[in-house]
């Protein structure tokens, strides 16, 4: 390898990019002191069997372990396939899954929005429902990219780009174990739906604290997952946050999801708690 090619493989490397910063965590978030797990760099709470990852990138280096190296670089060595391949997979392997969920809960049609989206593709089936979807990416690369597949609006940005109860039903999978604040991630939710709204919520939840050993290398991959969530904490989560759990039965590949619903009472909770 060339000198110029390796420094270019080390500036698209996370690992080793100098300009992530890693702060160390001690605490779960439930308040107890994490023990150290058998696995490098996971705590494990014993209050609550959730695992945490215990040196983690600050909230401040999440643009660049989520910028432009994520959907590629960082993809590829969790062992992920790339974008363009997942969104002809997941039509087959997860989506008819989650709309066999999400869709006895929706209106015709339902305003519909997913922060984080991906590789678009239940967006993608659910506007060819008749819903108006929208999702959101950070990294314009990645969204130029789903464009050449799908005419899903998709913008640059986070959830602060929406006003107040916009939406009849939200999607999140697989994004709330990267949150530094899952609690607040959520609420976010809660302020983007109006009342009574759904949310599709998946994360990694075990019911024994034992689960985790049969996760994959890329599960545990420790850059970015950042809580690896007990049933309790989750549930926990979800409520702090303002929503009901509608159902925790459904499963894909052999993982649970939710169907949440924004409590009657959320909005005027925070609105309490903030004051
Ligand atoms: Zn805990």
């Amino acid at each position: 390898m060339t000198a110029a090619a390796s420094v270019h493989a080390m500036a698209m490397d996370p690992n080793v990019d100098p300009r992530l910063h890693f702060e160390i965590v001690t605490r779960c978030l439930c308040g107890g002191e994490l023990r150290d797990g058998p696995i490098w760099g996971w705590g494990i709470c014993p209050t609550c069997g959730t695992w945490v990852n215990t040196k983690r990138p600050t909230r401040e280096s999440l643009h660049i372990v989520y910028g432009e190296t994520y959907w590629t670089t960082t993809q590829e060595l969790a062992g992920c396939p790339p974008l363009e391949q997942r969104f002809e997979a997941d039509a087959k392997d997860r989506v008819p899954s989650f709309i066999k969920a999400l869709e006895p809960f929706l209106k015709e049609p339902s305003t519909i929005c997913e922060l984080g989206c991906g590789n678009a593709r239940l967006l993608h089936e659910l506007k060819t429902r008749g819903h108006d979807v929208v999702g959101t990416e950070f990294d314009i690369g990645v969204i130029e990219r789903m464009r050449r597949l799908t005419d899903v609006k998709l913008i640059q940005g986070d959830s602060d780009l929406f006003d107040d109860a916009s939406f009849d039903a939200m999607i999140s999978i697989d994004v709330l174990e990267h949150t530094h604040d899952p609690v607040a991630f959520l609420r976010e939710h809660v302020r983007l739906l109006r009342q009574g709204g759904i949310l599709l919520l998946k994360a990694p939840v075990h019911d024994d604290p034992a689960e985790p050993y049969k996760y994959t290398v890329g599960m545990m991959w420790k850059l970015y997952h950042l809580y690896l969530f007990s049933r309790r904490m989750i549930e926990d989560v979800i409520v702090s946050a303002g929503f009901e759990i509608v159902t925790s039965d459904p499963k894909v590949l052999g993982h649970r999801f939710y169907i949440l619903r924004k409590r009657e009472t959320a909005a005027s909770e925070t609105h309490q708690q903030d004051e």
